[in-house]
């Protein structure tokens, strides 16, 4: 059993983080309760909190490590207690002060965030290649909006296919927009989430000055994870932009009569809300109001759905670290839409088709179910 230590650098962060809000946890539990880790093991939330009020952290357990900042508890909290938040400054106090452990695969993603801009290690010069062939232009002060697809759809092989649908759908649409490619770094969401303050810090710096420089207003996202930074983090920054997620700006779209589908998906789906989509911004009918529009397509809802979505088990950093087998939220939701008769799970977020893919291999019910991001079924449809 791991030793409490006092940290008086802990209760100030935390201070730092909630102010006096912390101290208002009457320990009712209701987090504990909410939380999506006590479906696949026990993660006691209130004794965290009340840990912290008393700065008695075990910094060297992974605890620390766990909270997917999916606000589920935070919603449900009847003091207001600010839970993401203490558990960021309680990540903040290891990062910063080497209390204890950062797990090994998050500390490679930091590194290569910090070197090359992107978590997986990839070239910075290589992060426009997922546009290869599809004559997207370079942003420049005349092009209306600036699409910002997120490092995992720039690098990686199964994102890659959300950002060359965005772009398709954009340019059938007459839509005027360019990318920056090899100018952009990661929006810095996970690094934040993780306790690297710093590190946040200077990507964020790193892209305003480059939107700035090429005078950028307007910006659509694929990711909600950036859409949430961009929007909600980088204006204290001294950023002054406008931020859009691809589903508010689709669904314009389709209601102006820009976007028209001239194909069936006769499939039947559901919908799985991101939780920086959901219930830390409140977008939940656009992504609906798409699908609905799509010619064929069947949308059924899962159990949990809207502001009581299951996380997917991404958000924080997490779905940088280790997640063993068996806990994986994603799991379950497989199992949920299996359980509805659908066969795409469909979401709109790119961390959740990583995670949603996964389990789908792992559990080898790919004949079964596909995971879709929302733009793959526009662009088919269109
Ligand atoms: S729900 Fe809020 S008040 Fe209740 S134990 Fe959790 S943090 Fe404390
Ligand atoms: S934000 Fe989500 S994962 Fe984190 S403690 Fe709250 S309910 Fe659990």
């Amino acid at each position: 059993m791991a030793t409490l230590a006092p940290f008086k650098e802990a209760v100030d962060a935390v201070e730092e983080a909630g102010g006096e809000a912390f101290k208002l946890c009457y320990q009712c539990g209701l987090c504990t309760g909410i939380c999506p880790w006590n479906t696949v093991r026990s993660f006691l939330v209130r004794r965290m909190m009340h840990e912290a009020q008393l700065g008695l952290i075990d910094f060297e357990g992974e605890d620390v490590w766990l909270c997917a900042t999916c606000r589920a508890c935070v919603e449900r909290c009847p003091r207001e207690v600010p839970i993401i938040d203490i558990m960021r400054a309680l990540r903040r106090t290891v990062v910063g002060l080497g209390v204890g452990p950062i797990p090994d695969s998050l500390r490679l993603t930091m590194k290569n965030i910090s070197a090359l801009g992107n978590p997986l290690g990839e070239e910075r010069e290589k992060r426009a290649d997922w546009a290869q062939g599809l004559d997207v232009k370079s942003f420049t002060k005349d092009t209306e909006l600036l699409y910002f697809p997120c490092c995992i759809p720039a690098y990686d092989p199964r994102g890659k296919k959300i950002a060359r649908a965005m772009a398709g759908i954009l340019k059938a649409a007459g839509v005027d927009f360019g990318i920056l490619g090899a100018e952009e770094n990661c929006c810095g969401e996970s690094v934040r989430k993780s306790g690297d303050e710093t590190l946040f810090e200077g990507l964020a710096q790193s892209n305003i000055s480059i939107f700035d420089e090429k005078g950028v207003k307007k910006i659509v996202t694929s990711s909600p994870h950036c859409y949430n930074t961009f929007k909600n983090e980088y204006p204290e920054l001294g950023a002054n932009f406008e931020v859009i997620h691809y589903t508010q700006y689709l669904a314009e779209l389709i209601r102006d009569g820009r976007l028209k589908f001239t194909k069936e998906i006769n499939k039947r789906v559901t919908y799985h809300d991101p939780c920086y989509l959901g219930r830390h911004n409140g977008i939940y009918d656009e992504p609906r109001e798409i699908l609905e529009s799509i010619p064929g397509l069947e949308l059924v809802e899962m159990p949990n759905s809207r502001e009581n979505s299951l996380c997917c088990g991404g958000g924080g950093g997490r779905i940088w670290m280790e997640t063993k087998k068996g806990e994986r939220f994603s799991d379950i939701r497989i199992e949920q839409a299996i359980g509805l008769g659908a066969e795409f799970l469909v979401t709109a977020c790119p961390y959740c088709i990583i995670n949603f893919e996964d389990s789908v291999l792992t559990a080898d019910k790919s004949e079964i179910i596909q995971a879709k991001d929302i733009s793959e079924l526009v662009e088919q449809a269109i």
